[in-house]
């Protein structure tokens, strides 16, 4: 565990807030393929693979210079995934992605793409040929919601989300906006479907600004700073990099605040699935017999085909 401080209960001006149970980061920065340098939080980083259900991993790309390349496909090549989502989230920078059904998509800063693998597919994601010509700063993130058992096999689907189809609720004061990806935030609702609860907001505060979150407490919930500090519950400090798990089970209402610039944050909140986890590469199933399945229907070409 990259724990940085332990549970501990804040109430603070006589308002109790959902205790923070930890502060972690994730694993030193490493390459997936060529083009997506990441730190990764879960499964590999603090092994929440079950403490964060229904995310199963997530990784993180903090902002990072490209030079400019000839090289088109700096990223990752052709690759299967069967019985999980990948969500994409840019913030700043551009990636191409295809599949083997045909889906093909540029993610740009505040985009975001919804992939549901369910029964299988393949796909690539490279740099976006300009961006990758041009260089330039990419920040961006990946997150696997795994899927309940009944959905695992579902039909693969694409949710293209461009920024305009986000909602975007201004917080009181000019504190900043709630960007609402799936679930709710007040009375706006996030664009995305999903196969169980999942609520994702981007959380984009002006200095000194606030964010009032209520995060159902038996959801498991989390947040990401993706830029500046911030404080939690009026207590302690998070900064960019800084991963904030929550207490279930102890209230709902949990507050950041900018305390030095602007500042942002991704936050996570799913109902567990209470279900058996067998993950290996990028298939995520219940059982170890799935996984064999899953690589036997790879190979033989059910999952279609993708040129690198
Ligand atoms: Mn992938």
């Amino acid at each position: 565990m990259n724990t940085k401080t332990g549970a501990r209960t804040i109430s603070t001006k006589g308002r109790s807030f959902r205790p923070v149970e930890g502060i972690f980061r994730g694993t030193p920065f490493y390459w997936v393929g060529n083009g997506f340098h990441v730190s990764n939080y879960f499964p590999s980083g603090n092994a929440f693979e079950e403490r964060m259900s229904p995310f199963y991993l997530l990784d993180y790309h903090a902002p990072k210079a490209y030079e400019p390349t000839d090289d088109l496909r700096r990223g990752v090549g052709a690759h299967p995934h069967r019985g999980m989502e990948t969500v994409s989230i840019a913030y700043e920078g551009a990636i191409a992605h295809h599949d083997s059904r045909d889906n093909a998509g540029i993610i740009r800063a505040g985009d975001v793409q919804w992939m549901t693998a369910g029964s299988g597919l393949l796909h690539r994601e490279y740099h976006e040929a300009s961006f990758a010509k041009a260089g330039g700063m990419m920040h961006m993130l990946q997150i696997w919601v795994n899927l309940p058992r009944k959905d695992k096999m579902a039909a693969p689907r694409y949710q293209d989300i461009p920024k305009e189809k986000i909602a975007n609720v201004e917080l009181s004061g000019g504190g900043g906006t709630v960007r609402v990806i799936s679930g709710a935030y007040r009375a706006a609702k996030g664009p995305a479907d999903t196969f169980s609860p999942v609520t994702l907001l981007d959380v984009r505060l002006n200095p000194h600004g606030r964010a009032p979150l209520a995060l159902a407490e038996d959801h498991n919930s989390a947040l990401l700073v993706t830029g500046g500090q911030v404080r939690v519950n009026g207590g302690e400090l998070a900064q960019a990099g800084d991963f904030v798990l929550f207490s279930n089970f102890q209230g709902e209402d949990i507050e950041i605040e900018a305390t030095l610039g602007p500042a942002s944050a991704v936050v996570l909140s799913g109902k567990p699935l209470n279900e058996p986890i067998f993950g290996y590469g990028p298939f995520l199933m219940n059982t170890k017999e799935e996984i064999v399945d899953a690589y036997e229907d790879f190979r033989s070409g059910k999952f279609g085909r993708l040129a690198d």
